[in-house]
Order: structure tokens, then sequence, then C-alpha cells
């Protein structure tokens, strides 16, 4: 687990994401108006999504791959009222149950309407769906929300 957490923090703190980094509220959004958000949102949050898992999926090494690729990530468009990017469900890694897979299994979901406004911005917002499917992945390794804002994972 410590070797896990300590690779993705690395990889994460590569990044250049200083700039960005306090700009962003984790899960906290002002008011997002539906009916001016662009139709094509989801499909470029479905596009940038997965681009973005791919990579992270060839940056981490292979223990670490192993681990993250078989958690689905499903992306839909959200619930306006929670304003979250994302969310994790599922048994963090290292603390399933000693008599087998008896809780649930992990599963991503990505709400596109998290990141509405962000979409004339592309670099911007693939940064930040980056961001958040680390964050998510961040979960499933068993790091806190407080863990992961203090190393810009938020
Ligand atoms: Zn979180």
């Amino acid at each position: 687990m410590g070797i896990l957490k300590n690779k993705i923090v690395i990889l994460i703190l590569s990044d250049d994401y200083s700039s960005v980094k306090h700009s962003l509220v984790c899960y906290s959004h002002g008011a997002l108006n539906l009916t001016t958000m662009s139709q094509g949102l989801l499909e470029k949050i479905d596009l940038f999504v997965r681009a973005e898992r791919d990579e992270i999926l060839t940056e981490v090494n292979e223990e670490l791959r192993e681990k993250l690729e078989p958690i689905p990530v499903h992306i839909n468009m959200g619930d306006e009222t929670t304003g979250l990017y994302g969310d994790y469900s599922g048994t963090p890694s290292g603390s399933e149950s000693a008599f087998g897979a008896t809780g649930p299994s992990s599963d991503i979901t990505i709400y596109a309407i998290g990141f509405s406004g962000m979409e004339h911005d592309e670099p911007a917002l693939r940064k930040k769906v980056k961001k958040v499917l680390m964050h998510e992945y961040g979960h499933y390794l068993g790091f806190g929300e407080g863990y992961m804002r203090e190393n810009g994972i938020c």
C-alpha cells in the first residue's frame, strides 16, 4: 500500500498542476445553467475521460496498472444539484474483507455537468478531467480528501 500511494502521488506531483491547484475547489461549483450548456459536453467529457484514463494507465507502473485497469469508469451527465465532478464507490484497495470479495466492486463515475463552463478551454478541461480521475483512483487507493488536497489531487 505504501509503495502504491507514493507512486501515484509522485505521478501526480510530476505534472504541473500548481497553476490551477488553488483556483479549483473540490466538489463545489457556482450556479449551473443546463439550458446554456453545450450539448456536446457529454461527448467531449466521454472522449477526454477515455484518453486521460489510457494516459494514466500508461504512466503508472505495472503493479498499479493491474489494480486500476479493471475499475470501470462510467460517464454520465450527472446531477446539477450535487455539483460533483466524479464519484468512487466500492471497497478501497487493501481494506477488502478477509473472507473474500463480499464488498461492493469498485466503480468510478464521472459527471459531465461538473465540467460545464470549461468546455471552451480544452487543455484546461483535459487537465481537470485527468485530475478528477486521479482523485477517484486515489479514493480506491485509500487516500482521504485532506491528504489529496494537500497533494494537489483535488
Ligand atoms: Zn473525493
